[in-house]
């Protein structure tokens, strides 16, 4: 499992990357992206950032 970012909607509040620093991390144009294959560890912290993200860019899958 991975996480996504829609760059389109990220405002780049950074809230993902704390939450789930496995799976979020913030790219050079201040936005939020997903980096690697999910530890299974950090798959329930990545669905957690998914919901709490403020304009819903985050999909895991
Ligand atoms: S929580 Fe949402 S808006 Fe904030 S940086 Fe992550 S993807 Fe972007």
């Amino acid at each position: 499992m991975k996480g996504y970012v829609d760059k389109d909607l990220c405002v780049g509040c950074g809230m993902c990357t704390g939450a789930c620093p496995d799976g979020f991390r913030m790219g050079e144009d201040g936005l939020a992206e997903g980096w690697q294959d999910l530890p299974d560890s950090s798959i329930d912290d990545a669905r957690q950032a998914a919901e709490d993200c403020p304009v819903g860019a985050i999909t895991v899958k």
